[in-house]
């Protein structure tokens, strides 16, 4: 089976987030369970640079009039069949792949992005005479556009079946109504039942109107996305769309994130062997200065730091973490008020809590490595990928109940210690007081060494890998394909 895979980013050339990690995970793992992939980015400095073998496939002029260049290839660093459009005035700029330097969205992203899923769109139709896609699996707003395209353009020979994945419902890509006559698309589609969005126009609302199939990147945000709480303003279209609408979790690049076979970290280890993670805790504390104790909980949290991550609830019990006798390291980048707080109290607590500003892929796998528990207190959360990190190095992971947090983590209390299903701390209420009880559990379980190293070592065990997603996202595409 064919599967053109479309998206902005791809670990380990382009990452800002979570879709990252899944777009470079999930075609290795699509084609262990038999599928030809390949994939389809935007021209970014560094995805071009991995090009390899590359020439050109086609010159194409976009809706609006500008030249761009399709080249074919393979990823160097993935050794990934991929499509690249080449268009450096489009994506070779400064700043993050969606804002400059100043974070302030590019004015033309409409454009930028609208192109990948008009390109996809093409290739479906016959653009590459050696391959053609029977699937176009498309991911989160930037690519939101390709099943539009599909059902508006040119149909030539079977037609191609349309995945669009959510990975978060948040990020919506709207747009002022005026850019909408720029994309090519007709008239109709700028309405209710198409992209027209409160008279904006909602790249998100593209890929949940047109795809054959939505998915999301957890069972449980699948449900909760269609209520008004979690909805954003979509949870009408996708209770009417319930049909076509499922979960799938997302898992572990076992071949990045694995505590035996990681070089960033300090000393290898793993669930059978653990004596490495204490060293690397101790190397940890010894690098940023925290008090050189073994006996105390090293909490972790790796995030962006936003509002959907809930981190002022962290901010709101940190003091009670640090009179008990916790630890906190954060790595983080985002809103500056978070910033400001979170480094205000690494000042004031020096030896108990250290704040790294900044994006740093190779300090978070050693966070992991190091601390005792990962916070992931997220307002809602998709998937999360951090809380299974935390899982597989032995950081158990204390969590809101939900999206894929809820999916993941079963909470220490003490039938699920005794049924052996306990992997780390979830609270339900999204308060500084059900917060500060959970963590009050994990110092209570830290406190039990038997305990807490059981509960550890089936967290590392568990399986979470993608071959379980992989035969899942199969079975859907042939389903598609009747
Ligand atoms: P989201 O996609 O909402 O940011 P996820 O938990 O799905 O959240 O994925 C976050 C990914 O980004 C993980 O791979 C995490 O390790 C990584 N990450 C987040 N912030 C940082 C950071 N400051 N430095 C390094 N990696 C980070």
């Amino acid at each position: 089976m064919n599967v053109l895979q479309v998206s902005a980013e791809i670990f380990p050339l382009l990452k800002t987030g979570g879709l990252a990690d899944i777009a470079g995970a999930l075609p290795a793992a699509l084609k262990a369970a038999g599928c030809d992939v390949r994939v389809l980015l935007p021209g970014f400095a560094s995805i071009m640079a991995d090009l390899q073998s590359s020439c050109v496939l086609a010159e194409l002029t976009a809706p609006w009039g500008e030249r761009v260049v399709l080249r074919q290839g393979v990823l160097g660093t993935l050794g990934l069949a991929a499509y690249v459009i080449d268009a450096p005035a489009l994506y070779c700029r400064p700043g993050t792949p969606y804002e400059d330097a100043q974070r302030r969205p590019f004015h033309d992203n409409h454009r930028r992005f609208a192109l990948l899923g008009w390109v996809a769109a093409r290739l479906a139709c016959g653009l590459d005479a050696q391959w053609q896609p029977e699937v176009a699996h498309s991911h989160d707003w930037h690519a939101a556009l390709t099943p539009a395209y599909l059902t508006f353009g040119p149909v030539q020979g079977k037609r191609v079946a349309s995945v669009y994945t959510v990975h978060n419902l948040a990020y919506q890509g709207v747009f002022a109504p005026n850019n909408f006559f720029e994309l090519g698309l007709p008239n109709a589609a700028f309405s209710v039942n198409g992209l027209e969005f409160h008279g904006q126009l909602s790249f998100m609302k593209a890929g949940l109107y047109y795809a054959d199939h939505i998915t999301t990147v957890s069972p449980t945000y699948a449900r909760e996305i269609q209520t008004p709480e979690q909805g954003c303003g979509l949870d009408g279209l996708l209770r009417s769309r319930a049909h076509d609408l499922s979960g799938i979790l997302n898992a572990v690049d076992e071949t990045v994130w694995n505590p035996a076979t990681d070089a960033a970290i300090a000393h290898a280890f793993d669930a059978n062997k653990p004596a490495g993670k204490a060293r690397c805790k101790a190397a940890l504390q010894l690098e940023l200065g925290l008090d050189a104790r073994s006996d105390v909980p090293l909490f972790g949290v790796v995030s962006r730091l936003t509002e959907q991550k809930g981190l002022h609830l962290v901010l709101a019990v940190l003091d009670e973490l640090i009179t008990r006798g916790g630890q906190l390291v954060v790595l983080g980048t985002g809103d500056a008020p978070l910033e400001a707080a979170f480094k205000a109290r690494a000042v004031a607590h020096p030896q108990a809590v250290s704040v790294r500003i900044g994006y740093d892929e190779a300090f978070a796998h050693c966070i992991f490595a190091a601390t005792d528990v990962t916070l992931v207190p997220s307002r809602f959360e998709p998937c999360g990928l951090t809380q299974m990190y935390g899982l597989k190095y032995g950081s158990l992971p204390l969590v809101h109940r939900v999206g894929g947090l809820a999916d993941t983590v079963v909470d220490c209390a003490l039938e699920h210690l005794a049924d052996g299903t306990a992997n780390g701390f979830v609270f339900d209420d999204f308060t500084p007081a059900a917060l500060s009880r959970a963590i009050r559990r994990a110092f209570a379980l830290y406190e039990r060494n038997s305990e807490w190293f059981n509960v550890r070592q089936r967290a590392m065990q568990q399986p979470l890998g993608w071959d379980n997603a992989a035969a899942q996202y199969v079975a859907l595409y042939q389903h598609l394909l009747g």
